[in-house]
């Protein structure tokens, strides 16, 4: 896994994104503030404007310049949360870049997420996706899998995490506030999170 990889991943989340953004915002609209799509379209674009003028010269640069700029550039929850994922696994990524040294630095990111966000697995935000991707990972490790293979269960663990978000209350951010009216609806970062996992499947060599 090479720093053309990671630049891919990041841009293909970006395209996945931008496709989606209405669905998004749509999601944000029933038990958000409706801006969900906007935010991160708009930061996953400036996290390609990072990756073209600074070219990074490896996998964990990759990383810590796509969660600055989302971190800079997301004026919403979701930015500091999805930075702190990134700069976490960039700063205990170790190279080359192997699965198993991956699956590592993503339990971390997710770890940091957690702790940043205050937020546990059931509490219907994108660390119901994320949590589950990152056991995937782990699994695939455990058994021996390859990487796309790995990225895949994972990619569809984070999809079926997201979800599985539906009938869960909100326990967290802007969601939180609704109460039972957060009943019966997906978590607009739970599925953007499944978007990064799936832009990994589909760049994985
Ligand atoms: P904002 O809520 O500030 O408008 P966004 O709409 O961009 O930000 O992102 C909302 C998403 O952020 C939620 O759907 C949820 O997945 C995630 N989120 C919000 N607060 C938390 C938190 N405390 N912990 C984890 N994730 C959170
Ligand atoms: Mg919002
Ligand atoms: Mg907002």
């Amino acid at each position: 896994m090479d720093t053309d990889m990671f630049v891919a991943w990041f841009e293909e989340a970006a395209r996945l994104v931008h496709r989606d953004r209405e669905r998004l915002t749509r999601l944000d609209a029933a038990i958000g503030d409706a801006d969900h799509g906007t935010n991160l379209d708009r930061g996953l674009s400036e996290v390609r404007k990072a990756l073209t003028e600074w070219p990074p010269e490896s996998p964990v640069q990759v990383l810590t310049s796509a969660g600055t700029a989302l971190i800079r550039r997301v004026g919403g929850a979701s930015g500091p949360l999805y930075g702190s994922v990134f700069r976490q696994m960039g700063k205990v990524l170790e190279s080359p870049v192997t699965l198993a040294g991956f699956s590592a630095a993503f339990e971390e990111g997710v770890v940091a997420v957690e702790r940043l966000g205050k937020a546990a697995p059931g509490d219907k935000t994108m660390v119901d996706a994320l949590a589950p991707a990152s056991r995937a990972l782990a699994l695939a490790v455990r058994d021996g899998a390859g990487v796309r293979e790995a990225f895949e269960q994972a990619a569809r663990a984070a999809a079926e995490g997201a979800e599985a978000t539906i009938p869960m209350q909100a326990r967290k951010g802007r969601a939180s506030y609704l109460g039972e009216r957060s009943i019966g609806h997906e978590d607009p970062g739970a599925a953007s999170s499944a978007l990064f996992m799936a832009a990994l499947a589909a760049v994985a060599p």
